[in-house]
Formats: C-alpha cells, structure tokens, sequence
C-alpha cells in the first residue's frame, strides 16, 4: 500500500512573522519529522499564490529561496527522503489542472468565499486580480495532483478545504475515480492535534492576527527585523490601563499576546508563564523580559539562517521537484484523459 501524503506550504509573498514561525513552520517541522516514516510529507512554497495581491516582483524570486532557507533553518531535515520541498511553479502541472478545474467551478461558488470577500471589500472591483478570486481552485490543484489526504488547515483555511473535497466529488461522480478525496476538516484535527488554534496578535492592535501582509509592518515582527527593530516593537506594544497582568484576551488582549509570545519563546506552558507574571503590575518591566526574549530568539534564528548552505537547499528542491512532477504529471495526465484532451489509457 502507497503511504498516505501530508500536504501543506506557506505562501511566500513577504517575509515570514512570528506568528508564521510558531503558528505554522514550527508545527509544520515537528509534524513532518515524526510523521515522516508512515507518511510522505509534501512541503511546498506557493510561489504562484504570491502574487494573488500586488506584491514587488523584483524580490519574489529571493524571497522564495528565502523561505526555503528558512525552512532549513527553523530545522527541516533536508536529508529525509521522505521529505519533499519544493516550488509551485516548478511543477507546471499546477496551472493546467487549475484551468481544468476552473472549468466545473461555480462562479457563485468562488464568490461566497469569505477569505475572498475579506481581502477584495477593502480594494474594490477593479483592483481585485481574478487571481484571487480563483486560487482556492489553485489551492485544490495543489493538493489533489498529490493525492493528499491530510492537509493542515488554520480556521482561514477551512472553507477552501471544503472546497477542494466538493470538487474532487464531484469531478470523481462525473468522470470515474480521479482523485484521492483529502479528510474532512474534522478528521485533519484528529490527525494533526491540538495547536491548529494558535493565532498571534498584532502588537499595535491585538484585536487582529499578525499577518505579513499587514501595510505599516508596526505591531509584527518579521524573522528579518533586526533584534533592535523587534525591542522596539515589544516595547511599544498596545496594552491597557488595568495596570494588572492576566491571562484574558478578551478583556487584555495586549498582555495576554505578550504572555502567549513569552511562553511560545521560552518554550514553556502557556499556565506556566502566566503564573509567574499572574498580577503584577510594572507592564514596562514585563515588556522588557519579553524584548530580551525576542532579542536571543532572533539573533540565533539569524545566525542560523546564515549559516544555511544555497547548494545544498538548491539540490533539494531541484530532487524534490523531479519527483513531484513524476507524480503531478500522472494525476494530470488522468485527467486529461477524462475530460477528453487526450485519448483513453489502452
Ligand atoms: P497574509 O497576510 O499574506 O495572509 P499571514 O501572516 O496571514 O499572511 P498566511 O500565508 O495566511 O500568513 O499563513 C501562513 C501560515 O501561518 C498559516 O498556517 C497560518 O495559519 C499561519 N499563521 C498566520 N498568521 C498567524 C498568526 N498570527 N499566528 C499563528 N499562526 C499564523
Ligand atoms: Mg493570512
């Protein structure tokens, strides 16, 4: 029996926060490590999702090497066969089965898309790109070629999920089995555990995740920020006049961000944080353990990164892309044959 395929990627259109590292390349890591024998791990850079909004192209290609030496830094072993890196656009079987896809996706379907409506309200009709409208079409392209079935989903991520197991039923009603249908939203926590919740604040406002896309950059720390940069962001970080340390995103959500940080950095229980800060009252002197924390955290998240080898990254994905397109090609090839593009297998 074929082992069964984890999916998942992180978009690479800017640098990576804190909240990404912890949120989603930390997990992301451990999970491929100790799920890396029973299952193949497919670990990839969305690098067409880039630019679904206005991004600078002229640091693009950078940037995607970037992520991946951040991957190598953050401890992705690049020595597991097992585990495969690589870039979207690499594998041009990505585009094609999108097209195919479009092709039996509602328009109506694509529209009630709440990530969609979310990101378009803000600009308007005219500088919203199609591409956005249609990358949870993408999005299925990249986990159907695979035959994935397990794919871990944050809650922004959930209804593309969904998506992507409606169209998959729906071209296999239609045309035979074409595709490995991935696990329901429900099934991929039973897999994946806990941590699919985590969500870090922005520290200018913590009533809203920090997100790498976000336009002043003020309330996120970037894994480039120099370790004076993300002091400063620490230190000015929204708070309130409770002028009490406790653990309630409700009613404070600035502190309880700052604790969850402390406890993310430190390595610890989130309790055990909270209880040796549970009360007090100086948030300056609280903030200042959290800037040094942040300080140490990225001087060695930046040490290590310079100390990733290009050579070595570069050969991974180049190995890693020669057996991804192996794969993409035949369930594209399946498809093909389907929809009448190319004649019936003998
Ligand atoms: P963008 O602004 O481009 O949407 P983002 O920071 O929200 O950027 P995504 O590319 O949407 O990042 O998500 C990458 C991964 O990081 C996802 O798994 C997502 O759940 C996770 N993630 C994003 N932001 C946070 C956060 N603030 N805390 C924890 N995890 C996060
Ligand atoms: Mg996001």
């Amino acid at each position: 029996m074929t082992k069964p395929t984890i999916l998942t990627g992180i978009r690479a259109n800017s640098d990576l926060t804190i909240g990404n590292y912890f949120g989603a390349m930390l997990p992301m890591i451990d999970m491929a490590k100790s799920r890396s024998d029973e299952c193949q791990v497919n670990l990839f850079i969305p690098d067409l999702h880039s630019f679904t909004t206005p991004i600078d192209h002229t640091k693009l290609y950078e940037q995607i090497i970037h992520n991946a030496r951040v991957f190598a830094a953050a401890g992705l072993p690049l020595d597991n066969d097992n585990i495969h890196i690589y870039r979207q656009s690499y594998i041009t079987a990505h585009s094609e089965l999108t097209w195919i896809l479009d092709c039996f996706t509602g328009f109506g379907e694509m529209g009630r898309m709440t990530q969609f409506k979310d990101k378009s309200s803000s600009v308007g009709d005219d500088r919203t790109s199609v591409g956005l409208f249609n990358y949870p079409v993408l999005m299925a392209a990249d986990i159907l070629l695979y035959n994935a079935s397990y794919v871990p989903v944050g809650d922004d991520q959930t209804q593309h999920l969904e998506f992507t197991r409606d169209i998959a039923e729906r071209m296999n009603a239609r045309f035979g089995e074409l595709f490995t249908v991935p696990e329901s939203v429900p099934k991929q926590h039973e897999f994946f555990g806990k941590d699919q919740g985590l969500r870090i604040k922005d520290l200018a406002n913590p009533n809203k995740k920090m997100s790498k896309s976000d336009d002043s950059g003020k309330g996120v720390i970037f894994l480039g920020d120099t370790p004076g940069e993300a002091v400063k962001k620490i230190m000015s970080a929204t708070t309130d006049d409770k002028a009490e340390i406790h653990f309630d995103p409700a009613n404070q959500p600035g502190i309880s961000n700052l604790l969850q940080i402390l406890a993310l950095l430190r390595g610890q229980q989130l309790e055990e944080t909270t209880g040796e800060f549970e009360g007090e009252s100086r948030y300056g002197d609280f903030k200042k353990v959290v800037a040094d924390e942040v300080e140490r955290f990225l001087t060695d998240f930046q040490a290590q990164l310079t100390a990733t080898d290009d050579a070595v990254i570069l050969k991974k994905l180049g190995t890693s892309e020669q057996a991804m397109n192996e794969i993409a090609n035949e369930t594209l090839l399946r498809v093909q044959r389907a929809v009448g593009l190319r004649p019936k297998a003998e």
